[in-house]
């Protein structure tokens, strides 16, 4: 049956702003029509009145992880379980409509995207990425999403066993990172120059995109120099980095929460809390705290130079990380529209998605939420959500315990 939601503040991440009293129409899952102003139903099309409240693309974020809390002697049916509730949760109760995963063990990602896909389970749209490839010595080995390679041909076939198992992306660390031991340092590059042209040749032959966790301006200047698809974290760049990525156009994912949530730099009570819950040692509290200041002036230039730059959080769970993200762009300068495209707009198109997802226009799979107050006057706004659809389907409707509250 047709679905017309009426009455509603659209922001279509096309066109700058918000306009009020337009209806949007779906049919067969994509949008039909938008009008501007009021608009004919068609006939026999259920109605949604939003009572003027904000309708936007669904949001996405583009780096994720799924488990959530770590549980270290977890068996594999037990990590699906969790990252099957954590990703649902993400979608209904966030509206985070896609993802792009960047480091999952057992290709639990690739299970659930297909499940998803197919509606045998309700969550979001997922962009996999199977295992996160390092080496001996390497970053996120306490993780249980790290698979090491070493030497050229240990990069090979790890990453065509990723393929064989159905990745959309290859995931790389070339470097450390901001959580680790000593000897796992953010300005630390990892991988030799034959493992880095064998990895990258490999992809390139068989057109996967890599997703290159890049911290330090050797790590980042190889990937982008070698095709990497998007650049992760990016704590430390030099201008050589932003020129470059500019250039290539190289996708910049800067994962501000690494190493801006800490206890002292919390700057509301859900930031606080939800970094109580993070629980980081002072170890780690002491590495992103001295990490945070030069972090932030890559990503504000970046910014500035019009890097194209999209919104991936690093953070868990999933209800909470795009929303703690875009809030934190927002605190380091870029404004709540910025925010907005690069959650939406901009990640579509990161994920090859662009022509299908995104924007709110015509023809246009209807992956949509509704939030009752306006998000481009405060970015914290999108919590306040109301309806999540999904392929032009309802899958979460918060609106009677929002008018009960
Ligand atoms: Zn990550």
């Amino acid at each position: 049956m047709p679905l017309a939601l009426t009455n509603a503040a659209l922001i279509d991440c096309v066109r700058p702003g918000v306009a009020r009293g337009a209806s949007v129409q779906i049919e067969n899952g994509r949008i039909a029509a938008v009008s501007d102003r009021g608009g004919s139903v068609p006939k026999g099309a259920e109605v949604i009145d939003l009572g003027g409240a904000h309708l936007l693309p669904g949001l996405w974020d583009v780096h994720v992880h799924l488990e959530w809390p770590r549980v270290p002697s977890a068996t594999v049916a037990e990590l699906t379980v969790q990252y099957a509730e954590n990703a649902a949760r993400g979608l209904t109760e966030a509206g985070v409509t896609a993802i792009r995963t960047a480091g999952v063990p057992h290709f639990i990602d690739v299970a659930l995207k297909r499940a998803c896909a197919s509606g045998r389970m309700v969550g979001p749209r997922i962009f996999a990425g199977g295992w996160f490839l390092t080496t001996t010595a390497g970053h996120a080995l306490g993780t249980g999403f790290a698979k090491t390679c070493d030497g050229p041909t240990g990069f090979l076939r790890a990453i065509r066993e990723q393929m064989e198992n159905g990745v959309d992306h290859v995931k790389l660390n070339l470097s450390g990172g901001v959580f680790g031991p000593s000897w796992d340092r953010h300005w630390h590059s990892f991988l030799l120059t034959e493992e880095l042209e064998a990895a990258f040749a490999i992809c390139r032959q068989r057109g996967y995109p890599v997703v290159a966790h890049a911290t330090n301006p050797d790590a980042v200047k190889a990937a982008i120099r070698l095709g990497a698809h998007s650049v992760e974290h990016g704590y430390i760049m030099d201008e050589e980095c932003v020129a470059l990525l500019r250039e290539r156009g190289t996708w910049y994912v800067p994962t501000l929460g690494i190493t801006h949530l800490t206890p002292a730099q919390a700057s509301s009570a859900w930031e606080a809390r939800w970094v109580e819950q993070r629980g980081l040692t002072p170890d780690i509290v002491k590495r992103a705290e001295d990490a945070a200041p030069e972090h932030r002036r890559w990503f504000q230039r970046a910014l500035a130079a019009g890097v194209k730059m999209a919104l991936g959080s690093d953070l868990r769970p999933l209800r909470d990380s795009a929303l703690l993200e875009m809030g934190l762009w927002v605190k380091d300068g870029a404004t709540p529209w910025q925010a907005l495209l690069a959650a939406t707009r901009h990640a579509a198109e990161l994920c090859g998605a662009r022509a299908d997802l995104g924007t709110v226009e015509v023809g246009k799979i209807a992956d949509l939420i509704a939030v009752r107050d306006n998000p481009l006057d405060d970015v914290h706004h999108l919590r306040s959500l109301l309806l999540v659809l999904k392929d032009g389907r309802v899958v979460a409707d918060h609106r009677r315990a929002d008018a009960a509250a």
